[in-house]
């Protein structure tokens, strides 16, 4: 008998982990481990999950589909599902021109090059990016350039192109803005683009800026013409309590990334948007000036099909109803003088951990509170000391109790 493969694990230390544990089924908001034990998937299995596990109507939806047509070559094709689904988003996307890629990382890839290629489509090319510190725009070598640095990023330092990163404004976004402003004006024409995530620093710990920041960003880069891209991979599909941080937040970037809830987190898709003004610059008889990319899962038909139910289930808007669920509970979270800077922001609950040496991703007692979590029922894997909720928008009164509920408890045997 051949050795089974060994299988290595994202974002994983071998020599330390303990053995994953297997799930082996998933229902609403709840999955099934082996052993027989039932959790809360609080974070929505790392911001997928929208609608909750294996919701019937997905995967009728994927199921027909399966049947019909299960994957084409897109270049020069297409199908239903795709067509469907661009009629279908143009509802509620601020951007009318979407390119398919398979995930998050790809999808801001897409991004970085056709911000790239645009400027140099119009003659006029610009070399370098600007970003902000602890931004996370994936895994790939583009999205990690633009990416923030840190032990994750450290053995490629020699690989990343170079960019400018800003701190992330914290308090202080006027200053932010007019180091923007000053950096503009000494080197504004070589700067193809700006990348942030809207509203809501995801990775970094769950960090906030104001919609009055990101208006004010997108007046300065319009004036100084350098595009504006909007990573909405984990924002998007209504998980800052409005279908987009654009929508929330009343700005329009010139090209806006999503992926994970797109399906509603059941299968691997995400879109590149950009405005007409991007489209156009790439049209030519010039074959030099083509959007040369492109990936063999591109639209594949299952993806589509899932995106679409997913889509009418979103119109439901229950993502709504979470923020004010939330609040209600955070206030009371609040008390807790073992914890500081209860935030809420649509469906996003985050509070911070005071002990530990460590702020941020390696806080010492990160992985200990992932454990204790699970003990009390709740898929839980706070950003370090950065203790969040993210759960599907069908989570129940009683669950999201039950989850406030766990942290105290948890603290208690921290
Ligand atoms: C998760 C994430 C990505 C990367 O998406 P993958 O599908 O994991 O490659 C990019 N940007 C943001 C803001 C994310 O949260």
């Amino acid at each position: 008998m051949p050795k089974k493969c060994r299988i290595w694990h994202p974002f994983t230390q071998h020599k330390l982990a303990k053995e994953p544990l297997e799930v082996v089924s998933g229902n609403g908001t709840t999955l099934t481990l082996k052993d027989g034990r039932v959790v809360i998937d609080a974070i929505s299995s790392w911001w997928v999950n929208l609608h909750g596990h294996c919701h019937p109507k997905i995967v009728k939806s994927i199921a027909e589909q399966a049947a019909i047509l299960e994957h084409v070559i897109f270049a020069e094709f297409t199908h239903n599902p795709a067509e469907l689904l661009a009629e279908k988003l143009s509802e509620i996307l601020p951007l009318n021109n979407i390119f398919f890629s398979d995930n998050g990382s790809t999808a801001v890839e897409v991004a970085l090059k056709i911000a790239y290629q645009y400027h140099y489509n119009l003659g006029k090319p610009k070399k370098k990016f600007y970003c902000f510190d602890g931004g996370y725009h994936g895994d790939t070598l583009g999205a990690m350039s633009v990416g923030g640095r840190s032990t994750f990023t450290l053995p490629f330092l020699n690989l990343l192109f170079e960019v400018k990163a800003f701190p992330f404004p914290q308090n202080n976004e006027e200053e932010i803005l007019s180091q923007i402003q000053q950096a503009i004006e000494q080197e504004g024409d070589d700067i193809a683009a700006l990348i942030i995530e809207p509203l809501v620093q995801g990775v970094a710990g769950m960090r906030f800026t104001t919609s009055d920041f990101l208006q004010k960003l997108e007046k300065i880069l319009k004036n100084a013409g350098i595009l504006l891209i909007y990573d909405e991979v984990m924002t998007g599909f209504g998980r800052t309590g409005e279908y987009f941080a654009s929508t929330r937040s009343k700005t329009t970037p010139d090209i806006l990334c999503v992926a994970k809830g797109i399906t509603g987190g059941f299968l691997p898709l995400s879109l590149t948007c950009m405005s007409d003004q991007i489209f156009d610059a790439f049209l030519s008889s010039d074959m030099q000036k083509t959007f040369f990319h492109g990936h063999s899962y591109t639209a594949n038909p299952l993806c589509c099909s899932a995106a679409l139910a997913s889509f009418e289930l979103l119109k439901e808007r229950r993502f709504a109803t979470l923020e004010a669920k939330h609040q209600t509970r955070m206030e009371m979270l609040k008390q807790d003088d073992r914890l500081e800077n209860g935030r809420v922001l649509g469906t996003i609950a985050a509070i911070d951990l005071k002990k530990g040496k460590e702020k941020g991703y390696f806080n010492e007692h990160g992985p200990k509170l992932r454990h204790l979590f699970l003990e009390h029922g709740v898929l839980m894997r706070p950003l370090g000391s950065v203790i969040y909720m993210m759960p599907p928008y069908c989570i129940t009164d009683d669950e999201l109790d039950h989850i406030y509920n766990s942290i105290p408890k948890v603290l208690d045997q921290l």
